[in-house]
């Protein structure tokens, strides 16, 4: 038989390249409204508030009191890779922004429509632009505006069938972003953060500034805030691991069919599952009637020590030591939970 012939290798179009990376960065409507909200968190916002419909299917709209976004900037804002936050590789070590890599709004212009109205300080009115493909579509428009700037987000996936249909028939994302903004709105207790669905009269979260223990109770409810134990740690050993924690964990007395673990590693929402593991363990050896936990935790490390590069979602970080820090904070609840245990022991039999 004749031999096959190999077959040939050529260039994909930019377009295709900036859709498949789009469907990367921007999974769902969930990531969308991450990524939108941390931008938000990023302009100095004192003030956030989501609206969502169809799941944000249709509509995904975040507005913020923030600095803005200057005029002579808004041609190449939805480009790819392009930010006002990093300059050089090495300024990844030391980052404290959110964002670094200028992809989330391109991503979005990829992958949906995308408009945004801003002001920026001292400026009589704002402008608003619309972005297909990167590209802003024409001359901003001069229009009213109050202070900072409005991201809207329509007919998400629109151009990627297989995803909208998986989406559609899954339950949507409604549920999933009242969780996230819940989250944001625990750790960023100095911003108001309120989300709700499109044409609700009523938000389905409601932040006010206020103190951690206020926010987890308006967030969570009371039944989780009247049950938990103030956690702290620390280790400033150069040679084992330099980091601080500080939070929250149920007593108890609470009880819950599921892990609720809100982890915040130097401000970033990111998620371990070895430190989630490690703490149910924790759970299960020490409460005898093991409910789930409730956990709120802010871990603050040097930034040279976290590697914030490496899930295209930033989802994911890794830690210098993890393996350590894991085990202090281990230990530290293991005591804190022994210690409300059995002082509520002590109160039973008296
Ligand atoms: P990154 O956050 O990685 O820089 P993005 O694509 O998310 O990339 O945003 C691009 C740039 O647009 C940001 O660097 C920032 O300068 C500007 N920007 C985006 N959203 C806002 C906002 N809500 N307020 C002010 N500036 C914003
Ligand atoms: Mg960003």
């Amino acid at each position: 038989p004749i031999p096959m012939e190999p077959p040939r290798i050529h260039r994909l179009d930019q377009a295709v390249v900036n859709r498949i990376a789009a469907g990367e960065v921007v999974q769902r409507p969930v990531s969308a409204v991450k990524e939108l909200v941390e931008n938000s968190l990023d302009a100095e916002s004192t003030s956030i508030s989501v609206v969502v419909k169809d799941g944000g299917l249709k509509l995904i709209q975040v507005s913020d009191d923030g600095h803005g976004i200057p005029y002579d900037d808004l041609p190449i804002l939805c480009e790819r890779h392009t930010t006002s936050k990093l300059s050089k590789f090495e300024d990844l070590q030391s980052i404290k922004s959110m964002g670094f890599r200028g992809e989330a709004l391109a991503s979005m212009t990829y992958v949906g429509h995308v408009t945004v109205t801003t002001i920026t300080k001292g400026q009589l009115h704002g402008y608003r632009a619309t972005y297909r493909d990167g590209i802003m579509e024409h001359e901003p428009k001069a229009c009213a505006a109050v202070k900072g700037t409005q991201i809207m987000i329509e007919n998400l996936f629109y151009n990627m069938s297989a995803r909208r249909k998986t989406l559609q028939n899954s339950a949507d994302d409604y549920p999933k972003i009242v969780d996230l903004i819940c989250r944001f709105a625990i750790h960023h207790t100095s911003v108001s953060f309120s989300c709700r669905k499109h044409g609700a009269a009523r938000p389905d979260v409601h932040s006010v500034v206020s103190s951690r223990l206020d926010a987890i109770r308006s967030v969570y409810g009371v039944s989780v805030a009247r049950n938990l134990i103030k956690i702290d740690a620390s280790d400033s050993d150069p040679s084992s691991s330099v980091f601080s924690m500080d939070g929250f964990i149920s007593n108890s007395n609470y009880i819950a069919k599921k892990t609720i673990m809100v982890l915040f590693i130097n401000d970033r929402l990111v998620e371990c599952g070895a430190l989630k593991r490690a703490i149910e363990i924790v759970y299960t050896a020490t409460l005898p009637k093991a409910s789930k936990p409730f956990i709120y935790m802010s871990i603050k490390l040097p930034t040279e020590h976290v590697d914030v590069n490496i899930h295209p979602t930033k989802r994911e970080v890794s830690l210098l030591n993890q393996e350590v820090i894991i085990e202090k904070i281990q230990s530290g609840i293991e005591s804190k939970l022994r210690s409300s245990n059995e002082s509520r022991t002590f109160h039973e039999q008296t």
